[in-house]
């Protein structure tokens, strides 16, 4: 619907910032990335990297706290999904700071044995209204839309496979929206209040990355209390703001074995300055001064990753799948060095933003899940 413009003057030139900041992003980003040739130089600089990537997105200011967890409601599934029992698990991340999750848990296979158990964490993206979409609570109407779109109920589709899977509530979605989202109509229900978050965190020295990535290393220590889970082979997979979590969330902790970043991997130039429009949750202040994506997806070197990318996913930026290659080909470089090159998977799916399944299969085979 054209915009009315009977009540304004027409602009014929503007004065942006945009070529103004491409200029320094030339002249100042990246200064930290990886310049060495050897493993032990890799491994000298992940430790630095580490160090400077917590404190950019404020880990140093988290609150150490008992995970007190609280079993809230079993629920045993039905029709398709019958054998799958649902927990609610509360776990404390911080003062004050709950976690609200589901638990999915699939019946033991027919012949048991000794192996423990294989966890997943599955952390949700934006507009699916938290882990109701990505544990495929499809009764909701609008959730069952969300799902339908983004192929979003990645954690019941992991559990259908026989894993555990853990689905939270990141910072600011579903049952943990902060006050201006509060609400039932579905625009509060499916959205969140990251937005807001990032206002409330930055000026803190905090950022909504930092607090999603502390939350889920919680939910590691609380997998790590489970004795029947093999907690050894812990894997995250998360789609969108998912990917993001997950991204972080793995380059940090050593703990997450086994890595899937769906619709979240690309060159911040592109796709999160020239595309400035995405929610403030993306965005960590001073960031781009030390690292790209790529740099930053190296520090999970040489754990098993899978990138899936859409080839007509917007948020890959205007140069499109150009600005995923080059970030997967900075990730290969270090995994190179560990001559586990074959370890990152790069998966390409025709279309836009959303979640392929298809590659389960593969990657849970070929990473030996
Ligand atoms: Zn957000």
């Amino acid at each position: 619907m054209p915009q009315d413009s009977s009540r304004t003057i027409s602009i014929k030139k503007y004065y942006s910032s945009l070529p103004n900041m491409l200029s320094k992003y030339e002249r100042f980003a990246r200064k930290d990335f990886f310049k060495g040739n050897t493993l032990s130089e890799y491994e000298r600089w992940r430790a630095q990297a580490r160090a400077t990537l917590s404190e950019l997105i404020g880990l140093d200011k988290m609150d150490r706290v008992a995970l007190k967890p609280q079993l809230e409601e079993t629920i045993s599934l039905q029709g398709e999904n019958e054998g799958i029992v649902r927990q609610k698990v509360l776990i404390q991340s911080e003062q004050d700071v709950w976690v609200p999750m589901y638990v999915l848990i699939p019946p033991v296979p027919d012949k048991p044995d000794s192996r423990k158990r294989k966890v997943f964490i599955a952390p949700p993206g934006h507009q699916g209204a938290g882990k109701y979409s990505i544990a495929g609570m499809r009764e909701i109407p609008a959730v069952a839309d969300a799902i339908k779109k983004y192929n979003y109920d990645y954690g019941l589709q992991l559990a259908r496979r026989g894993f555990v899977v853990i689905c939270p509530d990141c910072r600011g979605f579903g049952e943990r929206r902060d006050e201006k989202k509060q609400g039932d109509a579905e625009t509060d229900f499916l959205t969140s209040s990251c937005f807001h978050l990032a206002h409330m965190a930055e000026p803190m020295g905090e950022t909504v990355i930092g607090m999603c990535a502390w939350d889920l290393m919680k939910i590691m220590d609380y997998i790590e209390t489970q004795p029947d889970w093999d907690s050894a082979n812990v894997s995250c997979l998360g789609f969108s703001g998912g990917g993001m979590q997950t991204l972080y969330f793995s380059a940090l902790d050593e703990r997450v074995k086994n890595v899937f970043i769906s619709g979240y991997l690309y060159g911040f130039r592109d796709s999160l300055m020239i595309l400035n429009g995405n929610c403030s949750c993306n965005y960590v202040p001073h960031l781009w001064e030390h690292f790209d994506m790529g740099d930053i997806a190296s520090l999970i070197a040489p754990r098993n990753l899978m990138i899936q990318s859409g080839r007509e996913d917007h948020l890959n930026g205007p140069r499109g799948l150009e600005n995923v290659y080059e970030q997967v080909e900075i990730i290969k470089n270090v995994y190179r060095l560990y001559d586990r090159e074959d370890f990152v998977i790069h998966d390409i799916r025709e279309g836009g933003h959303c979640w392929h399944e298809d590659i389960l299969e593969t990657a849970i085979q070929k990473f030996g899940i």
